[in-house]
């Protein structure tokens, strides 16, 4: 794409920019014609995810932990650094609650010394085991403070706190997005996450692992449209702080997503059932009205279309170098824990 004028054209700062959302995020602000710093510390992240970026002249990538202090000069900053899945986010979750909160300090700080605008990548975990369903935004959640997930509910929890308290007290623009369950090209084979294991496990005849009785649900959104809610909420005018939820109201159980994943690839895998891990949300879904009103947005890609878009790269992947990201796995650390 032509780049952008002048005028339009912004130096985006993206924190865990080679992660699965932080990469198509910064494939499209690259596409939009603006400058790009993507930063992260490799945790979770790939370069794998964006080595076609490197050598872009608009591109640049920066090794860094947000949890040391930052100076760039940028013009806004998406802070989405973090470990999502729980396998990875409980692998060390003291430095999981120090990428929310002191991460989130970091770049606030470096927002308001630049005047940035800055969003933060919430999560709909704040709502914890929700009683109220589906969830909006003015629901106050049901979080477990002191157990396996709180290091990624509290911490996210304690991000947005620090977001408003530096909206209200030093006048920062934020923009804060409640994110629901997102999959697609580009998740870690070996997350842990529902969508990529069970894909992974029907393309390689393995049993299908479902947590529980199965009956637990999630609302699965397919990562194309949440990168488009973003840049809407990025872009949206001042006074639009969030928190918006961000997600596919379509609500399915393990067991429909098993049978889907299974039936989508013609796989003989059989369905093993596992014991159900601690604090697991049993119903998430979200109440999109204010995304609708606000930004126009809604997800226009349904599961099995996206669902499609996935097994294919998978399928392409576990075909090529699969065993590339088994070693990367067993380096890091969390492989066998993500295989349950
Ligand atoms: P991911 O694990 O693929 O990406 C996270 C990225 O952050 C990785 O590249 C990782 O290396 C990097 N990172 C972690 N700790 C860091 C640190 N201290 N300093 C610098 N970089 C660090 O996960 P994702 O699915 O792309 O999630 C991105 C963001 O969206 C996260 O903040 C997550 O909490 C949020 N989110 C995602 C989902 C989802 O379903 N994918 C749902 C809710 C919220
Ligand atoms: N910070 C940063 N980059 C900057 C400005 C600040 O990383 O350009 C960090 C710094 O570590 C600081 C934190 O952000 O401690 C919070 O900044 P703030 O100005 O809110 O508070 P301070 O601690 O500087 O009083
Ligand atoms: N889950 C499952 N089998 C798996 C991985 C996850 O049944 O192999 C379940 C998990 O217990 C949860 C749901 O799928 O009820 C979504 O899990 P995920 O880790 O993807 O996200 P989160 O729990 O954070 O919503």
């Amino acid at each position: 794409m032509r780049d952008r004028q002048m005028r339009d054209r912004k130096t985006v700062l993206v924190t865990g920019g080679a992660g699965f959302l932080g990469s198509h995020l910064c494939d499209r602000l690259i596409g939009d014609g603006h400058d790009v710093l993507c930063l992260d510390n490799f945790f979770t992240g790939s370069k794998r995810n964006i080595e076609h970026l490197i050598g872009h002249r608009r591109f640049e990538l920066i090794r860094h932990d947000v949890t040391f202090p930052l100076y760039v000069e940028v013009d806004e900053i998406f802070n989405l650094a973090c470990p999502a899945s729980p396998v990875h986010y409980q692998h060390d979750p003291v430095q999981t609650t120090k990428t929310s909160v002191h991460g989130a300090i970091n770049m606030l700080g470096l927002a308001k010394r630049l005047g940035a605008r800055i969003f933060q990548s919430s999560t709909s975990e704040v709502y914890g085991d929700p009683f109220m369903h589906p969830q909006t935004e003015d629901y106050w959640g049901n979080v477990n403070p002191i157990g396996p997930r709180s290091c990624y509910d509290e911490g996210k929890r304690c991000a947005e706190t620090l977001f408003f308290d530096y909206h209200r007290q030093h006048g920062l623009e934020i923009k804060v997005a409640r994110i629901f369950n997102t999959y697609g090209p580009r998740m870690h084979p070996n997350d842990g996450r529902v969508v990529s294991n069970f894909i992974v496990q029907a393309l390689k005849g393995l049993p299908i692992t479902i947590y529980g009785d199965g009956n637990q649900t999630r609302a699965f959104c397919f990562v194309d449209d949440m990168i488009e809610g973003f840049v809407r909420l990025m872009d949206s005018p001042r006074e639009i702080t969030g928190p918006i939820n961000l997600g596919n109201p379509g609500e399915f159980s393990m067991n429909e997503l098993a049978l889907l994943v299974i039936d989508l690839i013609g796989s003989r895998s059989k369905i093993a059932y596992l014991p159900l891990p601690a604090d697991d949300p049993k119903q998430r879904r979200p109440d999109i009205t204010r995304a609708k009103t606000l930004l126009a947005w809604e997800p226009e890609t349904m599961l099995r279309d996206g669902l499609q878009a996935t097994i294919a790269y998978f399928d392409a992947l576990l075909s090529s170098d699969d065993d590339v990201d088994e070693r990367e796995t067993r380096k890091s650390g969390w492989a066998a824990a993500a295989a349950h």
